[in-house]
């Protein structure tokens, strides 16, 4: 069987560790002593690391760990600095097969956050004999819960399209973001939304979770396209509410999406 964990990091980072009782690949490994610690402790083998982009806080640890487990594989961004001499760069159409684990990952490209953030989406999630097992999706900094990130290197339209994009996938799709915003997040949500019902219930199970200390993700695509706003500029309300707030009248969805971006950016 085949689990995702969390492994705390910095702050608020998660590096997302997915193992069976042997083997583990982990995402956007910031930090190496957290993983390192982890994988000693359940006498793992570390086979391969998933890279969704450039950021320090996303890759600053994959030297160490190649150091301990110098036949890694390493898999990044093509159109980004690659994290180690010996990373191969992916894009978008291409897919990674890891028979360790009996997942297959397509890689979609994402940009926005940066130019070339990708995601490493599994159609056929962890596969199990007796029910269909849910997708997996890392999309490291493009879709938080409640959120989005934010626009270092790309435009409005292209972290729209992102968005837009990972909002297609199916609703049970499990979300694995990299770092713990969501309470904040859905403060935003909320002012924007005040009368939606669903982030009422999800903001309430949200302070349970993180007064116990427990991680608020995965979330899943059905889940956000209920309570985040940033997949919800196409809406009638959202757009207005957010035309109201800037003083000025906004064209399409992407303008809503640009003029929320900007807003949550000074929340
Ligand atoms: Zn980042």
């Amino acid at each position: 069987m085949v689990h995702v964990s969390a492994i705390s990091a910095f702050q608020d980072n998660y590096i997302w560790l997915l193992a069976n009782n042997k083997q583990a690949v982990v995402v956007d490994p910031g930090q190496a002593e957290p993983v390192i610690k982890m994988l000693k402790e359940r006498e793992l083998e570390l086979t391969t690391i998933l890279i969704t982009h450039h950021h320090y806080d996303h890759t600053g640890g994959v030297k160490a760990l190649l150091s301990q487990w110098p036949n890694a594989k390493v898999y990044a961004p093509s159109t980004e600095p690659l994290p180690a001499a010996t990373a191969i760069g992916v894009t978008d159409g291409d897919s990674l097969t890891l028979p360790e684990l009996g997942l297959e990952f397509a890689v979609l490209s994402v940009p926005g956050h940066t130019l070339g953030h990708i995601a490493f989406y599994a159609s056929n999630g962890l596969a199990s004999t007796d029910h269909m097992a849910e997708p997996l999706l890392f999309c490291g900094d493009t879709l938080f819960s409640g959120g989005c990130g934010r626009l270092f290197e790309g435009t409005p339209e292209q972290m729209y399209q992102s968005l837009t994009r990972l909002s297609a996938l199916p609703d049970n799709t499990a979300v694995y973001c990299a770092h713990e915003y969501t309470q904040s997040n859905l403060a935003f949500c909320h002012k924007m939304e005040p009368n939606n019902a669903q982030l009422k219930i999800y903001l309430q199970k949200v302070a349970k979770l993180r007064q116990q200390g427990v991680p608020t993700l995965p979330s899943s695509i059905g889940l956000e396209k209920a309570i985040n706003v940033f997949l919800r500029a196409h809406l009638a309300g959202v757009a207005a509410r957010v035309q109201s707030q800037v003083g000025s009248e906004l064209n399409d969805d992407t303008q809503v999406f640009a003029a929320l971006r900007r807003w949550k950016d000074s929340f």
